[in-house]
């Protein structure tokens, strides 16, 4: 929390500035090394340029100067151990290996299609020559032969049959647990592992939604844990990470009318209240700030109950034509202003 940041249009401004020479840089050099322009390479090239990773510029020159150009492979691995997010890669992984399994099946079937085909041409020519045997009186070594021969194509045809269905129900298998994992990469991608509320990702996208479609109304609460860093030097993170587990259960629970509580940060949380307005919203913060004050747990080491959890609020209200960081910043300055004034308190005093 600071009081620090540029103004939003400064801010948004610098920020376009400094997108536009970092992409005039990297596509050239892109061009130069023939560099295939996917989104994947713009991010590391953009990356490259930025000259904010020591460690990736490093490697990506020794890459340029050992192969004159960066390879495809190289690129990947580069891209994932700087540039990527942990939870997406594991998704797009997790879809890749879906759709190779997918391909594959296919290749599978076909091949067992094709095998199926091949038989059946036997067949048919076996059943020529057995008219001919019935119209023209053949002897019973040239039968035995032919029975022989269907027996052989039969057999085939059966071993390659239940080797496929070996596969398909191994690849079933497989595909129900990547299934399973692949919903919960997308619920880890919604959700706070520590605390279960929605995370910052959910908050960016569900704030975005919002203005877009209802703005009206908008009430942004956000608020700190009190002294927290105190708080963990006391009794122990572990402790600190109970702590901010009751803090969320807390405000969870008294989400309804569409409210929605994120895990914004470390121990900040937010809520995001829809087509209501600041006396709503402020008496929700005041409820809540009541709530956290009540909060108690036992720190067993000591033998001792803690009850001296504590949060701050902040709780603006959406204005017409601002935007999203504008509204964050209004209630983020509120924030500031409740710590300020000795903290344990909402900020506006009225709504
Ligand atoms: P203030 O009242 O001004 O908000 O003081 P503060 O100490 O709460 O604020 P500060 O920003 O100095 O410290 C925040 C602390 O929150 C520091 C960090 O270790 C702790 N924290 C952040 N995330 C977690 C977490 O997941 N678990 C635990 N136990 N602590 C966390
Ligand atoms: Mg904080
Ligand atoms: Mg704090």
């Amino acid at each position: 929390m600071s009081d620090t940041t540029p103004a939003p249009d400064e801010g948004a401004k610098a920020l376009l500035q400094t997108a536009a020479s970092r992409l005039k840089k990297a596509v050239p050099l892109m061009l130069k090394h023939q560099i295939p322009t996917t989104p994947t390479n713009y991010a590391l090239w953009y990356a490259y340029v930025g000259e904010q990773q020591p460690e990736l510029n490093k490697a990506m020159d020794d890459t340029l100067s050992r192969y004159q150009t960066c390879p495809p492979v190289n690129g990947e691995l580069l891209y994932r151990e700087f540039v990527a997010d942990p939870v997406e890669l594991d998704v797009r992984d997790m879809r890749q290996n879906l759709e190779a399994m997918a391909a594959e099946l296919a290749n599978q079937l076909q091949d067992t299609n094709l095998d199926a085909a091949v038989f059946q041409q036997k067949i048919d020519a076996n059943f020529n020559r057995l008219e001919r045997i019935e119209s023209e009186g053949v002897s019973l070594e040239q039968v035995l032969d032919l029975v022989r021969s269907l027996v052989k194509e039969s057999d085939t045809i059966r071993q390659s049959t239940s080797y496929f269905t070996g596969q398909l129900s191994k690849a079933q298998q497989e595909i129900s647990a990547l299934k399973e994992r692949l919903a919960a990469s997308e619920r880890d991608v919604l959700f706070d592992a520590l605390t279960g509320c929605f995370n910052r990702r959910a908050f960016d996208a569900d704030l975005q939604g919002i203005l877009a479609q209802a703005p009206e109304g908008t009430c942004l609460i956000l608020a700190d844990v009190d002294h927290f860093k105190a708080f963990n030097d006391n009794y122990g993170h572990q402790l600190g990470d109970q702590v901010l587990k009751l803090v969320a259960k807390r405000m969870t629970d008294a989400c309804r009318d569409g409210i929605k509580c994120y895990r914004y940060g470390g121990e900040e949380f937010a809520l995001l209240v829809p087509k209501s307005n600041l006396r709503v919203a402020r008496q929700l913060a005041e409820a809540l700030r009541r709530g956290i004050e009540k909060l108690t747990l036992k720190d067993r080491r000591r033998d001792a109950k803690i009850d001296t959890i504590r949060a701050s609020f902040g709780v603006a209200q959406w204005q017409p034509k601002t935007s999203a960081i504008e509204l964050i910043e209004a209630a983020d300055k509120l924030l500031y202003e409740a710590k300020r004034l000795g903290r344990n308190r909402v900020m506006p005093i009225q709504g």
